[in-house]
């Protein structure tokens, strides 16, 4: 099958110059050339395979981990969230698709009685975006529960893979053998719980959260990894910069690991303060922060 034959089999919805402020947590940033929006795996999979093969290919989830620049990105976005949206419960494991909610997961685990899930509650991402950035919180960690996880690669071929076929690391995933894939499901495996227990865990891991983080502004959770045996935020907030402001971003004066959007910032005022914490705490400490969300495309 040639890709035009290929391209007329496809029922998912492909947009232009889609602003990525509507698809990210900060909701700030730039355009992407074009967003497709698959209507199953199937779908997404002819997609994918349909595309040129240097055509630049991004999977996006809830975008909470995620900053496009003002000048946009080039290249082929695909949402996730609307279509792999399957969860079901077999045993002691759950299989869930890539773009079931973190929060979702954390509630059917502890419906069915599994127990440590629960760190999930408290992430706002998608199932495909907790594997691709090992995401975690209390002492729970994304890759510390998968038994294996179904990839897409550029050819439209799925495999199973397991966590030997990854190097993992603390928000650090990284496949062995080199060739781009991207996650479409996982298989959980968790020991029997106890459903009151774990909702109480959720509840209380939720009201720490609201306590702590600047929820109620656009944000994109910590921005930097915690460098060992210390805290980004304690770093920044020494340097003298909780809530220092840059047009309409700010360095939380909640949690200094926090940038919000108080109202029109720019990618680049927030790129800006992320630069501005870097370079401040590495001046002062001689820690080289490492920054934990990512920043894609181009400078407007
Ligand atoms: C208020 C708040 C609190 C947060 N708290 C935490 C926390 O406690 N712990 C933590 O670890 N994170 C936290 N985060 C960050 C974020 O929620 C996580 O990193 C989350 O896992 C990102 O999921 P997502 O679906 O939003 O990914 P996106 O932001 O959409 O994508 C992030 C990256 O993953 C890639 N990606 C997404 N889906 C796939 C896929 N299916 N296959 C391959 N690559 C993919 C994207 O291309 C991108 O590079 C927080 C964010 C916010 C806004």
């Amino acid at each position: 099958m040639n890709m035009a034959e290929q391209k007329n089999m496809l029922w998912g919805e492909l947009r232009r110059n889609e602003p990525m402020a509507r698809h990210t947590s900060w909701r700030a940033g730039g355009t992407v050339d074009r967003a497709y929006v698959p209507v199953d795996l199937e779908d997404m999979r002819l997609f994918v395979a349909s595309l040129p093969p240097h055509e630049p290919l991004y999977v996006v989830g809830l975008g909470s981990n995620l900053l496009v620049r003002d000048g946009g990105l080039r290249g082929t976005v695909i949402f996730s969230h609307r279509v792999l949206k399957s969860v079901r419960h077999e045993g002691n494991a759950i299989h869930a698709e890539a773009g079931v909610p973190c929060p979702k997961l954390a509630r059917f685990a502890a419906q069915h009685e599994l127990a440590g899930a629960e760190f999930m509650a408290g992430i706002p991402g998608t199932v495909g975006g907790a594997l691709a950035m090992n995401a975690g919180c209390y002492g729970g960690e994304t890759w510390g529960i998968v038994e294996s996880v179904t990839t897409l690669d550029r050819a439209g071929q799925l495999r199973q893979r397991t966590p030997a076929n990854y190097d993992l690391g603390y928000r650090s995933v990284k496949l062995r053998e080199g060739a781009e894939e991207w996650f479409v499901a996982a298989r959980f495996r968790l020991p029997r719980g106890d459903r009151a227990k774990s909702r109480a865990t959720i509840n209380e891991l939720l009201k720490r959260r609201i306590a702590a983080q600047p929820l109620e502004l656009p944000n994109a959770g910590s921005v930097f990894r915690n460098p060992p045996g210390d805290h980004a935020a304690r770093l920044i907030e020494a340097c003298g910069l909780k809530g220092h402001v840059l047009g309409g971003a700010m360095i939380s004066a909640k949690h200094a690991n926090f940038i919000v959007n108080t109202g029109h910032a720019r990618a680049s005022e927030i790129e800006a303060l992320i630069e501005l914490a870097h370079s401040a705490v590495k001046q002062k400490f001689g820690i080289d922060l490492e920054r934990e969300v990512r920043i894609v495309g181009e400078a407007a």
